[in-house]
């Protein structure tokens, strides 16, 4: 049977799927013919909104060759995009278009409102001095290649373009959009996608003790992750305990490493055992008097936290060290310096701030986000097989990429009179 709908055809030169971040980045930096950006929500940008707990941590401030190590094993890739368009040339652009920023003290940079709608206002408005269109509700159903270049329909409409643009984001926090409709279209144009699952996520814990110390926090902690009694990464960073597990940068950075089943041991009085075990049988020996309650207070771990483990193996916050016997002094070194938390899960998409995974970095040109299967096919953003660090290293690598993509579009000198 004939399809008997009538869409109405529209030509571009470029299109981009997708109005998060790095999609209007591209906007606004396309020079070259008639563009639009395909948006399937009534607006773009929902998950800009929310970042930074609506505050928008847009970059950070250190130095670009200090960014390279904050996307796990994908540096090699980034870094040429971060080059070309780094965190300097990001707040310079900022600057220029009126927007002051602020830098707290580790060094993320914040629009000066501390309010992410002016960097979205600030970014619709440049694709609009830009001419590029944004057109909401468009949800593309198909997505191929055609004689002209791309084909692409939705419900209503039929768009052709010459270069085609998917920034349709990852898969965390759907309801924001991003929901991995990119990744179909990737394999449908030839991709490969790597498996995906949330980064900079949670983790519930087994068995856990800790849901009253929720909202406790300890700063800079060595979190080791151990698969089937091997260390598999390390990291160090701060971290806080939840209703249910641990959150906070320590654990949300490294999360993308982390499985169920896995051990997390946490050195909670910032030494090893042997420093510790030392610093023990000194104090013992000279002040046997001293509580255990102060003994632990001297490595900054908080007094609930001490009372809860002590509690644990049977002791009090105002036993004396004196009274501690040799089992029991190596189960405190144990509990203090490597406290093993069994992961139940790792948080869901729902509550993940980025996805692992996605499009194969083999496949595309680091330096012009260009697809090495597909001519004139671009990937920019988080459907990217790359996630960053907390701390603004995602938007940087949204619209760093972004950049290289439409600075490789408009010095490709032909625009099929478009
Ligand atoms: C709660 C939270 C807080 C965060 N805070 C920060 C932060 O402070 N700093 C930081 O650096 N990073 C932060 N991130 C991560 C950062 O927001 C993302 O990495 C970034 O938004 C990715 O940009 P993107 O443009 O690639 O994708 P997205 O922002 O996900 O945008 C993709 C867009 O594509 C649209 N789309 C999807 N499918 C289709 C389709 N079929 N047709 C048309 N359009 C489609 C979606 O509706 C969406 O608008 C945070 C993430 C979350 C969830």
């Amino acid at each position: 049977m004939q399809d008997s709908i009538i869409r109405h055809l529209i030509k571009f030169n470029t299109i981009i799927i997708g109005g998060g971040p790095a999609g209007l980045f591209a906007g606004i930096h396309l020079k070259t013919g008639r563009n639009a950006i395909l948006e399937k929500n009534s607006q773009a940008g929902k998950k800009l909104l929310i970042a930074g707990s609506g505050r928008c941590n847009i970059t950070h401030i250190g130095l670009i060759k200090d960014f390279f190590e904050h996307y796990g094993a994908h540096s090699s890739f980034i870094k040429h995009a971060l080059k070309q368009y780094s965190n300097s040339d990001l707040l310079n652009f900022f600057e220029n278009c009126g927007l002051k920023t602020i830098v707290d003290k580790n060094g993320k940079v914040f629009p000066f409102s501390e309010d992410s709608k002016d960097v979205l206002r600030l970014l619709e408005h440049q694709c609009e001095r830009n001419s590029t269109e944004i057109l909401t509700k468009q949800n593309i159903s198909v997505t191929k290649t055609s004689d002209s270049g791309f084909l692409l329909i939705t419900s209503e409409s039929e768009f052709t373009c010459k270069n085609l643009i998917i920034a349709t984001g990852g898969r965390s926090y759907p309801g924001t959009g991003s929901t991995g409709d990119g990744y179909e279209m990737a394999v449908s144009l030839g991709h490969s996608v790597i498996r995906q699952k949330p980064a900079l996520t949670p983790v519930f814990i087994k068995d856990y003790k800790f849901a009253e110390l929720s909202g406790v926090s300890l700063s800079s902690r060595q979190v080791y992750i151990y698969r089937n009694s091997k260390k598999i990464k390390e990291h160090r960073g701060d971290f806080g305990f939840t209703h249910k597990g641990l959150s906070g940068p320590g654990i949300l950075d490294p999360s993308r490493f982390m499985e169920q089943g896995d051990v997390l041991k946490i050195n909670l009085a910032g030494t090893n055992i042997t420093e510790f075990t030392s610093d023990f049988l000194s104090r013992a020996s000279i002040q046997g008097k001293t509580t255990l309650l102060s003994f632990l207070k001297d490595y900054d771990i908080p007094k609930s936290l001490i009372k809860n483990i002590l509690q644990e193996i049977g002791l009090s916050a105002d036993d004396t060290l004196a009274i501690i016997t040799r089992p029991l002094r190596i189960k405190l070194a144990e509990l203090f310096c490597e406290y093993p938390f069994h992961i139940e899960k790792i948080g869901g998409y729902e509550m993940a701030m980025t996805t692992a995974g996605g499009v194969d970095l083999d496949e595309i040109s680091p330096k012009t986000m260009e697809s090495k299967i597909c001519k004139n096919l671009y990937f920019i953003g988080e459907i990217l097989d790359i996630d960053g660090d907390t701390g603004g290293y995602n938007l940087q690598a949204a619209f760093s990429t972004a950049y290289a993509a439409a600075m490789n579009i408009n010095n490709s000198i032909d625009t099929s009179g478009i």
